[in-house]
């Protein structure tokens, strides 16, 4: 990473509260170099530019933290992770959380293995399979005190797809753009009918850029009803509202 981009990360960190150690610069350096490498031999990642990747990536992952939601010692559902994202980032600010970055893709998954194992987290432990296959498994329905995710999909999807992992008083806490008026009611209608209530939604912008987020925050009030999530692709294809 040039010394601009280190900059950059130490600043947009900082916003967040995040004072980084020289371990872990040199932990989202290395990070940076592997993304570039496997991107260069697979889709990995739509961003490509030092600048981007080190701001729309590394410090947008980590602004879940914000609101202080991630506090303690938690097991952590990355749904969605892509190439890592929040997971990796969190796990090297956070070696305290216990992180599966979860993805339908199974390459996209090896490389965040890879990536764990590369930078020595140990608290990094990867699933490969779909959110509706998976969150009626034993051992992975209601045990997880946390669900992240980061642009996988629109709020009553997410819902559907994120709460049945919940334990009881767990928390979904969903890194959004702008999120629309109609979106929040549709989202908030789909928690109440698997289990959940809309706890926080925290309109920010992304530290050095600008760009608007929102942090939506969802607990996990009852169990879910044994009909969700349904079938592989019914969630997006009708979305519950
Ligand atoms: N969270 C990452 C990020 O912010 O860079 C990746 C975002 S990417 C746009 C969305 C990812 O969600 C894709 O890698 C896709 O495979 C995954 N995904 C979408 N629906 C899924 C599902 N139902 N179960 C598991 N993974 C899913």
């Amino acid at each position: 990473m040039t010394p601009e981009g280190q900059t950059l990360l130490v600043e947009g960190a900082s916003e967040l509260g995040l004072e980084l150690d020289a371990g872990q610069v040199e932990g989202f350096a290395r990070l940076l170099a592997l993304l570039r490498e496997a991107s260069a031999q697979m889709n990995l990642t739509a961003l490509h530019d030092e600048r981007d990747i080190v701001l729309k990536h590394f410090v947008d992952s980590l602004t879940c933290l914000r609101g202080g939601w991630l506090e303690g010692g938690l097991r952590v559902l990355d749904l969605g992770t892509g190439a890592g994202f929040p997971a990796l980032p969190l796990a090297l600010v956070r070696p305290d959380l216990q992180l599966v970055p979860m993805d339908a893709t199974r390459k996209k998954v090896e490389f965040v293995g890879r990536a764990a194992q590369a930078l020595g987290l140990e608290n990094v432990h990867p699933l490969v399979g779909r959110a509706e296959t998976l969150g009626r498994e034993l051992g992975q329905r209601e045990t997880y005190d946390r669900v992240v995710t980061r642009a996988v999909a629109a709020l009553p999807v997410l819902a559907e797809l994120a709460l049945p992992f919940l334990r009881g008083g767990g928390l979904l806490v969903a890194q959004k753009g702008p999120i629309a008026p109609e979106e929040l009611e549709a989202g908030r209608r789909a928690a109440a009918e698997v289990g959940g209530e809309v706890r926080g939604v925290e309109p920010f912008t992304l530290p050095v850029a600008g760009d608007a987020r929102t942090l939506v925050v969802v607990e996990k009030t009852s169990p879910t009803p044994d009909r969700y999530p349904r079938r592989e692709g019914v969630p997006g294809r009708k979305p519950l509202f």
